[in-house]
């Protein structure tokens, strides 16, 4: 038994890297959509997916699939379909396998969703952000509140696993006010939600603004409560946190895929940028494609990196510390050789920011507002 790799789950991420328009917060690999021809990447991701499979011959099934980006709602229905296919023809496709699509809502209002589940998607990622339009301009979005509550009823007729995604901690926002809009998302009745706190890059719009001083971010301390306040909220509606910022009413809306991470399993990462983690005879890679979009049409193969074991050790320790679920301490002694310092997980239990319970180390909700700090305390250094 191995202490990583896909016996914790096997998923295949695909980045689709284009957008209407390109939010002003935005930190991904994405480009303005315009009037591009999709088709010769579409072909280059089917030809990537195929050269994954010569490379992992014994790979099981895939576990889940996740339409990421980028707005990967932009492909047709065909489009969809026929990256699918090549998943099941070079790795299978579990029969119960998570088919995620991340969509906008116009294109949730606009497109013919039927067609999505038809093409085999199965749980849908909605980028509503806010019901809040003066919100929604300042994040630089092309739709209102109505759209976004109009996409949600949408969604909720054909998809029974369905997520709802905001950004909150805006500058100026209110407790009082994110209350209300976050009551006001939970009373649409999505069994699932993706509440982030809006960060700023330094190399988004946003960024410079900031840098130029026209737009001052929320302070830490602010931020803090309303994440505490989230939390309450989430909880009294029967969607407490299984996750640093994910929310579900049981387990079985829980990202299946997102736990692949969580848990260090393999995942594929195709399109451009796309990041990847496999384990191939017991090593660990990570994979990471060319960015462009026409550098990755052009690439024979993803870069690969061969991890140390202290870097896998380290990605763990920052993976298994964000789900309610967990550190499994005996699977990181089993991957790292050496059991983390008892002090170090005492001190953290004594200031109320984790728990132990008989081979698990588990944070608490004001643990999980520090996670990565608190991941960089365990690692042990060789
Ligand atoms: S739609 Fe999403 S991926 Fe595209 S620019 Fe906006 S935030 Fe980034």
């Amino acid at each position: 038994m191995h202490a990583v790799g896909p016996e914790y789950g096997f998923g295949l991420y695909v980045h689709w890297p284009y957008c209407t328009r390109i939010c002003p917060y935005c930190d991904f690999n994405v480009y303005a959509a315009k009037d591009r021809d999709r088709e010769p990447l579409v072909a280059s991701i089917v030809d990537d997916i195929h050269a994954h499979r010569a490379k992992l011959p014994d790979h099981p099934k895939l576990d889940s699939v996740f339409f990421g980006g980028g707005t990967p709602s932009l492909l047709t229905p065909q489009q969809i379909e026929r990256l699918l296919s090549a998943a099941q023809e070079s790795f299978g496709l579990k029969s119960n396998a998570e088919i995620s699509l991340e969509a906008n809502p116009n294109d949730v209002l606009t497109s013919d969703i039927v067609d999505w589940s038809r093409a085999g998607v199965n749980r849908l990622s909605l980028g509503i952000q806010s019901l809040d339009d003066e919100a929604l301009s300042f994040l630089g979005r092309d739709h209102t509140g109505r759209d976004a509550r109009q996409a949600v009823e949408r969604a909720q007729k054909q998809f029974d696993n369905y997520s709802v995604d905001l950004i909150y901690a805006r500058p100026g926002q209110t407790m009082e006010a994110w209350q209300q809009e976050l009551s006001e998302t939970l009373a649409l009745g999505a069994p699932h939600l993706s509440l982030y706190e809006l960060t700023i890059e330094e190399r988004t719009a946003f960024g410079k603004r900031a840098a130029r001083g026209d737009l001052v971010p929320m302070q830490e301390d602010d931020q803090a409560d309303l994440y505490d306040l989230t939390q309450e909220v989430c909880e009294a509606h029967g969607l407490p946190a299984y996750e640093v910022s994910n929310h579900a009413s049981a387990p079985t809306y829980q990202s299946r895929h997102n736990h692949i991470y969580w848990a260090s399993g393999d995942w594929i990462g195709v399109g451009p940028g796309a990041h990847g983690r496999l384990t191939i005879n017991g090593q660990r890679v990570a994979t990471e494609a060319a960015k462009r979009p026409a550098d990755y049409k052009d690439a024979k193969a993803p870069g690969t990196l061969e991890l140390t074991r202290q870097d896998t050790a380290t990605e763990f320790l920052a993976m298994a510390l964000r789900p309610t679920s967990g550190l499994d301490l005996q699977r990181f002694e089993t991957l790292f050789g050496r059991s983390i310092e008892a002090e170090t997980l005492s001190n953290l239990i004594d200031q109320g920011l984790a728990q132990h319970d008989q081979n698990t180390f588990r944070l608490t909700q004001s643990g999980r507002l520090m996670a990565d700090y608190i991941a960089s305390l365990l690692v042990p250094y060789e």
